[in-house]
């Protein structure tokens, strides 16, 4: 690994003065799961690092009328026992609870996952499907990202230079609202997913009134499923219909070739998946 500079600011304030001041050359560190593992294999340079753990109000899980406000630092381990998250949003504590180790989840943070951007992270199949939002903050001010429009490319998001992100607000969850999590793992519990799907809805009377739909590990960011979405919100819910909605996501995935399994695998798994989370979803005894 490169020889690199490692400063620990205690203000945001201070972050942002060494941001400016190395620009390029300086990046923020929180976990370090993500980072190092790239720096170890040089896939990845930093002159400077900018620890995160000594700046005060960026952990922790509050609720909120709101919603939760979950810090950029909370660990998932953190997140994933909270009994907070638990109570209001049982769903994202059991995202989390698939990410790889418990030692990983032990040291990963919740900013720093969603800032590393990785198609195969868990947690934005969460994060989309409950219309999380983000609070990015500089110098200049701050504003909300929703998470579903967070990410622009492969390890790449909206968040710009100087800019840090702080929490993650979850409104509050609808009493009621199903929820589904599959994450296709033929090789071992603890490995990424091949291909994972995430969906939320409220029915009334066999109407469906509200679907959210995510899908991971399908293309260079996570998706959020609007054209399954759409093909089903104000409908009576039937076999058929819920077949032909998860057909959908063929044209929306985009997955890659790898020792998971070819593009095609994959692009299959993502119909069969989304199909398996709907009917849990949407269908009484599924
Ligand atoms: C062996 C292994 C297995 C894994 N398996 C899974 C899995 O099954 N599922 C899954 O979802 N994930 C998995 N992960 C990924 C893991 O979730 C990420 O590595 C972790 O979430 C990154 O968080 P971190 O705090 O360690 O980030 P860091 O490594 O500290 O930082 C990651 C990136 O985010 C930036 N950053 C950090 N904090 C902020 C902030 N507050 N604002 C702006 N930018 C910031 C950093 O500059 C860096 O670019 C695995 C990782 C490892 C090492």
């Amino acid at each position: 690994m490169q020889p690199f500079s490692f400063h620990r600011p205690t203000s945001l304030d201070e972050t942002f003065s060494l941001l400016e001041q190395h620009g390029d050359e300086a990046r923020m560190i929180a976990g370090g799961t993500a980072l190092v593992v790239m720096m170890k294999q040089s896939l990845f340079t930093a002159e400077h690092l900018i620890s995160l753990d000594r700046v005060p109000g960026l952990s922790g899980i509050r609720g909120e009328a709101d919603g939760l406000h979950i810090g950029a630092l909370t660990r998932h381990r953190e997140l994933e026992m909270s009994p907070v998250v638990r109570s209001a949003a049982p769903f994202l504590a059991e995202v989390y609870s698939h990410v790889a180790t418990v030692r990983i989840r032990n040291q990963a943070t919740v900013g720093g996952g969603l800032a590393h951007a990785d198609p195969n992270q868990d947690p934005p199949a969460a994060f989309i499907t409950l219309e999380a939002r983000v609070k990015l903050v500089s110098r200049n001010g701050e504003r909300l990202v929703p998470v579903a429009e967070l990410f622009s490319d492969y390890y790449e998001t909206v968040i710009q230079p100087g800019e840090l992100l702080t929490e993650v607000i979850v409104p509050p969850v609808a009493p009621g609202t199903r929820t589904a999590y599959l994450k296709f793992l033929p090789r071992t519990e603890d490995d990424y997913a091949t291909v994972a799907v995430g969906a939320t809805a409220q029915m009334q009377g066999g109407v469906v009134q509200k679907l959210k739909v995510a899908l991971i590990a399908a293309a260079p960011t996570a998706l959020s499923a609007t054209v399954v979405e759409d093909q089903l919100v104000g409908k009576s819910v039937t076999p058929a219909a819920i077949r032909q909605a998860a057909e959908a996501v063929e044209a929306i995935v985009d997955p890659l070739d790898d020792f998971r399994g070819s593009s095609s695998y994959k692009r299959d798994m993502a119909v069969v998946f989304t199909r398996r989370a709907l009917e849990r979803v949407l269908q009484d005894g599924a």
